[in-house]
């Protein structure tokens, strides 16, 4: 009897979801996001920041990683993290890698529900550019050319397939990751591009529902909140980039994360406040 053998589908504990953090963020950020989305994802989720901190352990559950890498903003600070968080997924058994920034929420059963639309076996880049047009440099290898490629910007997150991490290896895996971010002098998202777009020759299948504070927060459509991926928040001088959200106090809220969880999920003590 010829029967089809289906696919096994994607659950949440087939990612790897990594999240980059540094220790002046800690407080800050991270308490946001354990008290949100961290809840529903506490044996996937990852936390790589720069120092120990017994507190922040005890929080995330063992799962606050000291990566040793410089506790600065700068390229070399930021490529040597995402270099961990790559080695991590490489070593661990998962089929998807997603990371994610400090500023994010990840709506985790949308994240599920977008990746199983993608077979992980073959080589997939899921992500949101920020910039409407390929990135154009110089070519470090012959400077008479000019490369351009798309990079899904870290600030928004972004996805990769276990295949396509795995013909990655060879080029960043064990912390080279961090030459090819010192060869072209880009930050950590945009070498990623460099290195499947332009190395690799895979393409970015960009997804929309990933987002990050260089949208204007304000234009999200509030009536499709569940069925986005992930939101981020900023400050410029006083102007605030957050959501559009009725629900808590701005005081208690001033990212309105807080008011986005219990949109999604209104069960949370902290929702009938
Ligand atoms: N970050 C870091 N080290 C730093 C500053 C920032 O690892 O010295 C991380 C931060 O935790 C966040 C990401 O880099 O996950 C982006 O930082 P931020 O949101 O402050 O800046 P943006 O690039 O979004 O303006
Ligand atoms: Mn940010």
């Amino acid at each position: 009897v010829a029967t089809a053998t289906a696919q096994p589908s994607t659950s949440l504990d087939d990612l790897f979801i990594t999240v980059k953090t540094t220790r002046g963020f800690h407080h800050t950020r991270l308490d946001l996001i354990l008290k949100t989305w961290f809840t529903l994802a506490r044996q996937q989720t990852w936390f790589f920041t720069d120092v120990e901190d017994e507190e922040y352990q005890r929080k995330t559950g063992g799962h606050l990683i000291n990566t040793n890498c410089s506790a600065s903003h700068n390229r070399r600070a930021l490529c040597c993290k995402m270099a961990a968080e790559f080695d991590a997924f490489l070593q661990s058994d998962k089929r998807w890698w997603c990371h994610f920034d400090d500023d994010n929420y990840v709506n985790v059963g949308q994240l599920v529900t977008t990746l199983a639309d993608y077979d992980p076996l073959h080589d997939w880049y899921l992500g949101k550019p920020s910039i409407r047009a390929p990135l154009e440099i110089i070519n470090r290898d012959n400077v008479s050319q000019r490369i351009s490629f798309w990079f899904a910007t870290g600030g928004a997150g972004f996805c990769i397939s276990r295949s396509l991490a795995l013909k990655m290896m060879p080029i960043a895996g064990g912390g080279k990751f961090i030459s090819v971010g010192e060869k072209i002098r880009l930050p950590d998202d945009v070498t990623m591009g460099y290195i499947i777009e332009h190395l690799l020759r895979k393409k970015l299948t960009v997804v929309d529902e990933f987002h990050s504070h260089l949208e204007p927060m304000r234009l999200l459509n509030t009536d499709s909140l569940d069925r986005q991926v992930s939101f981020s928040y900023s400050q410029y001088g006083t102007e605030m980039n957050v959501l559009p959200l009725d629900g808590l106090d701005p005081r208690l809220d001033p990212t309105r994360l807080l008011s986005l969880h219990c949109k999604l999920f209104p069960n949370f003590s902290y929702c009938s406040a």
